[in-house]
């Protein structure tokens, strides 16, 4: 056992968790976690919904006293949210599990083999349509009738113990909803130590290696030291690091941005109904419905009854465009985003018509975003060793980071498979 070789996993979400269950047993592994545990949100949206009313939501980082693991950077346009706790931002995620990776095909990366082993560790499925309420087969029956071609979406999800809350964004109250804490569980079962609010700072760099992880825990300082590091902290996490530690990530920044338009219908009862059961794919967009708590609390226009809000987000591939100044995050819309965004905004309210609820019972819902990456960028130069030659030889980043292009699509699987065959590589 002492002279088994060592590495470090720095994040445990869709990146990290991969990483730390596929290298423990060749490599000792210690996860690194800048958070802690995951707290799933218990109340009851009505009861938070009464101290709405009484102005007491005033900006967005207030969600934190009611889901601790969610983290909001605000940029100039777009408020981005991500998860920091056991799990990362998968605990938050509405369980899309989907393969997304053609632009990685097109820079010469194939991760078939990848994905089919992803498919034995994830109950991946799309039966849950049997769970939808009369008011969701309705949305789906317009979007099909309007000749929008409806998906119903792949999730990871155990469909029969789904109790159609609609709180997956805020964590899963009944475990329903898969996320990548169990990967972590069994990377942990099989010998993984884990050490939780431990946020990493920097490397030092001797030679082309990394010689030490300096971390901040409780304010102390320490390092940590081991023959392979993978670098998982996310797409704002990551290049924070990198570039602390002289590595200049690029400012490629891209974040899918999202806005919902929702149609006030008394009764329609979204609330009661699994976020996301099925997308319309567009040209640069999707749409798929999706109850916007954050506008329910924070917009003054959107103090209707939850249970009355019939939503549709569109999530967008945006430019890529943004960077860090330090752990500020720039980000505007491009011109080409806002059209694409007008253009959806149109649609969603044609659709919402089309329901039976006029325009001027429709409600604009502000910017967010829950997917930034793309700062450490594959291209086809890094195809064989996905090891980008800005990074010392004993570090890999294998997270959203390296994602190549915008994509305006649930990206949590496909980062997974890129991990999983990092992890082959490097290991
Ligand atoms: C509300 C919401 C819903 C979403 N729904 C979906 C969905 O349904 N399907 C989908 O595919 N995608 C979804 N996403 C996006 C998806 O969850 C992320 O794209 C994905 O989790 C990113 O994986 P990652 O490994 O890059 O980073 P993360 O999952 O964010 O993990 C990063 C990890 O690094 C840790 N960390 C950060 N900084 C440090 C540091 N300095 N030191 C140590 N640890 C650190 C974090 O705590 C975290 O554990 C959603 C996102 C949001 C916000």
């Amino acid at each position: 056992m002492g002279n088994k070789k060592t590495a470090i996993v720095i994040g445990t979400g869709a990146g990290g968790a991969v990483a730390a269950y596929e290298l423990q047993g060749e490599y000792e592994v210690t996860i690194l976690e800048a958070g802690s545990n995951f707290k799933s949100f218990s109340g009851s949206m009505q009861k938070l919904a009464s101290l709405r009313a009484m102005g007491l939501f005033r900006d967005l980082s207030q969600i934190r006293a009611f889901v601790p693991n969610m983290v909001i950077d605000k940029s100039e346009e777009v408020c981005i949210v991500r998860g920091i706790g056991l799990g990362g931002t998968t605990t938050l995620a509405t369980g899309n599990a989907v393969r997304f990776d053609q632009d990685l095909k097109n820079i010469g990366i194939n991760l078939d083999s990848e994905f089919e082993k992803l498919n034995t560790l994830i109950p991946i499925t799309t039966d849950h349509k049997k769970k939808w309420n009369s008011s969701m087969n309705r949305m789906f029956d317009t979007f099909d009738e309007m000749g929008l071609n409806p998906r119903v979406m792949p999730k990871a999800l155990k469909t029969d113990d789904c109790i159609n809350c609609s709180h997956c964004a805020v964590g899963c109250p009944v475990n329903a909803k898969w996320d990548v804490r169990e990967l972590i569980d069994k990377a942990v079962k099989k010998g993984a130590k884990i050490v939780t609010d431990c946020k990493v700072t920097h490397f030092e760099i001797v030679g082309n290696k990394v010689k030490s992880v300096c971390v901040k825990m409780k304010n102390k300082s320490m390092t940590f030291a081991a023959d392979l590091i993978f670098l998982c902290a996310g797409g704002l996490g990551t290049p924070v690091i990198l570039e602390k530690s002289g590595i200049k990530c690029k400012e490629s920044l891209f974040v899918d941005p999202l806005i919902c338009v929702a149609g006030i219908s008394p009764m329609f009862h979204q609330d009661r109904q699994m976020l996301m059961p099925f997308y319309s794919r567009h040209d640069g967009y999707i749409l798929s419905p999706y109850i916007d708590y954050f506008s329910f609390f924070f917009e003054k226009k959107w103090r209707v009854p939850s249970s009355d809000l019939a939503c549709i987000m569109i999530k967008l591939a945006d430019e890529e465009n943004g960077y860090l100044e330090g752990e500020k995050v720039h980000k505007v819309l491009s011109e080409k985003d806002k059209e694409h965004f007008a253009e959806a905004i149109d649609l969603c309210h044609k659709i919402l018509i089309n329901m039976g609820i006029p325009k001027e019972k429709h409600l604009v819902g502000l910017t967010a975003a829950g997917h930034p990456a793309g700062m450490l960028p594959l291209s086809e130069n890094e195809r064989e060793t996905l090891h980008s030659p800005l990074l010392p030889e004993n570090l890999y980043v294998a997270d959203a980071t390296i994602l190549p292009k915008t994509m305006g699509f649930p990206p949590m699987l496909t980062i997974m498979a890129l991990a999983l065959k990092i992890t082959d590589i490097a290991g």
